[in-house]
């Protein structure tokens, strides 16, 4: 046996890299349809031509992948209005989080951000070997952007900003993100997290790419995961000012995003109107979910994504249990000191009436 001094040893900042826990799938239920709304995918299969798109791509796996991604930063830039030096793909908007803080964050960097937020947050920071500073989210589930500019310090490399907020639901507009972008100092980092931004259906909308010719520390965050419905393939990119896309590019893994994801991201772009026609669907799905809550007298946070939260603190678990043992897989988040609830996806018609049946029942 060797001793554990003579063993590699990981960063210190390893140790106390929080596990990612991942929404789960239904349990198996006899005679039961079950649905999972755990994970806040999209409850459609992929969009047409994509598959095919796709699949035609999968024929040449011995080949690696574009790493220039040349199609799929062709077709972005064209629909944004941005060049393509402004854009940096990668396996999913997580992993282009995780690379635009191994490319911000030195020694002693600190990053402010939501929290109760992703989960992701926390993790990505501890492994870029940061600090993380989670400001608490006010009583509505909204960041509390005055306490999270007051977070701010010499040593705080990045803040984040989640919109809409990943798990509770609102969304900042546009007036507020322009109100910390004209506050924070230029050198912070400021990474706006889009992934559902599809979904948002509010009088002021954040237009990031308006944003990003005034304001050169910021950088937008966008993937096909959610509304595009490509949770599995993993595609995600970066907006941002040149010298900021560069950098997530530069510290990539090379040949990331696979061929099939970069053939469906492609082939999803070109299938606007059937993308917007699901997303209207899922907020349709979604206002009758809230109408419904509001009925049965629960207090949920403005949803502007495909997903509603209901804070439960002591009978978050027992709620979850009972979804599950109605076939519905919902996400619970237990963890004592901040907001303690289940997160709901919106998901198929038939598994929204059943997750409002319980809800009612359980009121
Ligand atoms: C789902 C999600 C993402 C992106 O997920 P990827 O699948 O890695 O693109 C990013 N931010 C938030 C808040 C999310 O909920």
């Amino acid at each position: 046996m060797e001793r554990m001094a003579d063993l590699p040893q990981p960063r210190p900042s390893v140790a106390g890299i929080p596990a990612y826990v991942a929404g789960r799938p239904p349990t198996p239920r006899e005679g039961v349809t079950t649905f999972k709304l755990s994970s806040n995918e999209l409850p459609y299969p992929p969009l047409p031509g994509v598959l095919e798109a796709a699949t035609a791509a999968a024929a040449a796996m011995n080949r690696y992948p574009d790493m220039g991604n040349t199609e799929l930063y062709a077709a972005l830039a064209d629909r944004l209005g941005v060049e393509v030096a402004n854009l940096a793909a990668g396996t999913g908007s997580t992993a282009v989080i995780y690379q635009l803080l191994s490319a911000y964050c030195g020694p002693g960097a600190e990053v402010v951000h939501p929290w109760r937020s992703f989960e992701a947050y926390p993790i990505a920071i501890a492994a870029a070997g940061a600090t993380a500073v989670g400001v608490p989210l006010t009583a509505d589930g909204r960041h509390d952007l005055d306490a999270m500019l007051a977070a701010v310090t010499d040593r705080t490399a990045v803040l984040i900003l989640c919109t809409p907020n990943n798990p509770t639901g609102p969304a900042l507009s546009h007036t507020e993100v322009a109100a910390v972008l004209d506050r924070i100092p230029g050198r912070v980092l400021v990474i706006l997290d889009e992934a559902y931004r599809e979904f948002v259906r509010s009088d002021d909308p954040v237009d990031g790419v308006a944003l990003l010719g005034k304001h050169p520390n910021l950088t937008l965050t966008r993937t096909f995961s959610k509304a595009y419905g490509l949770a599995g393939l993993r595609v995600g990119y970066a907006v941002a000012a040149e010298p900021i896309a560069a950098a997530v590019r530069a510290v990539g893994l090379p040949f990331g995003v696979s061929a099939p994801a970069q053939a469906a991201a492609v082939a999803s772009l070109a299938a606007e109107v059937a993308l917007a026609e699901r997303v209207d669907r899922v907020v349709a799905e979604r206002d009758r979910v809230v109408a419904g809550l509001a009925a049965a007298g629960y207090d949920v946070p403005d949803p502007q994504g495909n997903f509603v939260w209901l804070e439960l603190g002591d009978t978050t678990a027992g709620f979850a249990t009972a979804a599950d043992e109605v076939g519905l897989m919902v996400r619970p988040f237990t963890a004592p000191g901040t907001n303690r609830g289940c997160r709901v996806t919106i998901g198929e018609t038939d598994a929204n009436t059943r997750f409002l049946d319980l809800a009612r029942r359980l009121d």
